[in-house]
């Protein structure tokens, strides 16, 4: 029987409770635990499907096409195993399941309320993936802060599961923040304080008190803690802020979470926390011998969750070359071809961004020329790889007005046009092309190099695709499509063959980057521009002596 600790957090959001969450996972599973996390999120969407990247950040995919939370990508980086629909719940998707069974006639004759129906459903969900007999411990994360009155129903679901099940089964974790007063010179414990009792008053006893903090915390401050929070001095754990969220899992060992946890659900026999791979990783990204800067070419990047699985698919594959990558946030709405060289003549590397719409695509465009016509690293995804494609018809076969329907409906050439089985869907919500796809990649090609196999299996979100009727006209051209749907002959990804590296991909290859599976895409792309980069440097120094002869 799987065990249960839930994840709450308090004082204000924002406090890195999915980080917590998958830290202490990663602990739990490095002492021989099968572990998972899900996440319970209070807003009334269905899924962050239909959310833009400013509200909500990223929406993450997992394999079985679930759009999710952006969370969901942290557990997967850290835990190395997949998740799935199960691990992400909306109140949207609790109530349409009761909202469906009413209408079935399933509470015939009952008046549907949030106690008992609502939290049942709630209570349902949160057991699903402890039933299958998968994992020793879930852990779920309550999204939002106790004390919202969109949290409530949650709140009170873990409240009968903490009275349901036996003592040594479940564990509450309550995230919060004790801030540094600068004027005072003080740290403040009184948020912490209140927060816990406002989870108390709606009857949840938490049984340790996680606190995020910017200045350590003395052993008199924990004791104070404790004492208000009515919990054992041992059970108040520091966090503090760490120079990367790779480093939280080992600050959590150091204070001895998972171990209070262990004690706590009475299991007994772990092992010692295997975490040789995780260190060698930060041992890796601490210590970098070469450097570059790789621009990262998108519309939303005011926001930097909007390309969360991006970012962080650069750190692992920066901790593999032993290279630092910088990233620059090159807003695509502001590029054109006055100033495009100026923008990016100083980068090793360009990954032009997925999105939606036409806002910032012809700045997209621009950049993907500036990268092929230079010989810079270039690397697409989803929008970025059709953009290569348009730009390839555009300036290498001629077609002026080639585009995208999604941008131009009325284009003489839609080399990217909607999928068939698109054409018909009139609803937005969870109707793209989603999930994994099995993709079969050309003998010999770039992509099969890098893979080192010809058949792999990535994560897709679109709704536009590669336009087949253009396909032979592309080929003679010298755009190699060397990826391919094996049933339904979709290009899935597009190369060319007088370029040290250019790849544009129709899937999402940076969902699938972890700490311990870095993506081989990444890792290339951040070999690539470390060579551009040399040449680059030795063109420079061979210039210089020319001018000092
Ligand atoms: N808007 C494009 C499509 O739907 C690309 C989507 C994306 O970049 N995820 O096909």
């Amino acid at each position: 029987m799987a065990k249960y600790i839930f994840v709450t957090g308090g004082v204000t959001s924002s406090l890195g409770k999915g980080i917590i969450a998958a830290s202490l996972a990663k602990l739990l599973q490095s002492r021989g635990l099968k572990v998972t996390i899900q996440k319970f999120d209070p807003y009334i969407n269905v899924d962050p499907g239909t959310l833009n990247p400013y509200e909500h950040g990223e929406c993450y995919v997992t394999d079985d096409g679930a759009e999710t939370d952006l969370d969901l990508g942290h557990y997967e980086r850290f835990l190395n195993i997949p998740t799935s629909q199960a691990n992400n719940v909306t109140t949207g998707r609790i109530y349409q399941t009761v909202i469906n069974k009413e209408r079935e006639g399933e509470y015939l004759g009952k008046t549907v309320q949030v106690i008992p129906h609502i939290t049942d459903e709630i209570k349902r969900r949160m057991m699903l993936l402890g039933e299958s007999g998968e994992y020793d411990i879930v852990i779920t994360e309550l999204g939002g802060t106790v004390g919202d009155i969109e949290s409530l129903p949650f709140v009170e679901a873990v409240r009968q599961l903490q009275w349901e099940m036996p003592e040594e089964d479940c564990l509450v974790v309550h995230l919060t923040l004790i801030p540094y007063l600068k004027a005072a010179k003080e740290l403040k414990t009184k948020p912490t304080q209140h927060s816990v009792r406002m989870l108390s008053q709606e009857g949840v006893r938490p049984d340790i008190i996680v606190c995020r903090t910017e200045h350590p915390l003395t052993a008199e401050l924990k004791r104070k803690i404790a004492l208000f929070c009515n919990v054992k001095q041992n059970a108040v754990i520091e966090a503090m802020d760490a120079s990367t969220i790779y480093e939280v899992p080992l600050k959590m060992l150091q204070e001895g979470l998972d171990v209070t946890v262990l004690k706590k659900l009475q299991i007994n026999g772990y092992a010692a926390p295997d975490l040789a791979r995780w260190r060698e990783f930060l041992d890796k990204l601490n210590a970098p011998k070469s450097r570059v800067t790789i621009g990262l070419i998108g519309k939303y990047i005011e926001l930097q969750d909007a390309y969360k699985s991006i970012l962080e698919a650069f750190v692992h594959a920066g901790a593999v070359n032993q290279c630092k990558v910088q990233i620059v946030n090159v807003h695509s709405e502001f590029i054109n071809n006055e100033n495009v060289s100026e923008k990016l003549k100083d980068l090793d590397a360009l990954l032009v961004a997925p999105g939606f719409g036409s806002r910032g695509v012809e700045g997209k465009i621009t950049a993907v020329k500036y990268a092929r016509e230079n010989q810079m690293p270039f690397f697409g995804i989803c929008l970025g790889m059709q953009m290569a494609v348009i730009e390839y018809a555009r300036n290498v076969i001629g077609w002026k007005d080639a585009n995208s329907t999604e941008m131009d409906t009325k284009t003489p050439y839609p080399v990217i046009a909607l999928m068939e089985e698109q054409k018909k869907i009139k609803k937005k919500g969870g109707t793209m092309r989603l999930g994994a796809y099995p993709c079969q990649l050309a003998e010999g090609s770039l992509a099969n190099k890098i893979y080192g196999k010809t058949m792999i299996s990535e994560r897709h979100r679109h709704r536009w695709e590669f336009n087949n009727n253009y396909l032979n006209d592309f080929i003679n051209a010298g755009l190699i499509p060397s990826g391919k749907n094996p049933e339904t002959g979709l290009v899935e990804i597009v190369e060319l063959k007088n370029h040290p590296f250019f790849i544009g991909v129709q899937y999402h290859p940076e969902l699938k980057s972890t700490v311990e599976n870095p993506h081989p895409l990444f890792v290339n792309l951040v070999q690539a521009a470390k060579y551009y980069a040399e040449v680059k440097a030795s063109a420079k120094a061979g210039r210089m002596e020319k001018e000092t002869a």
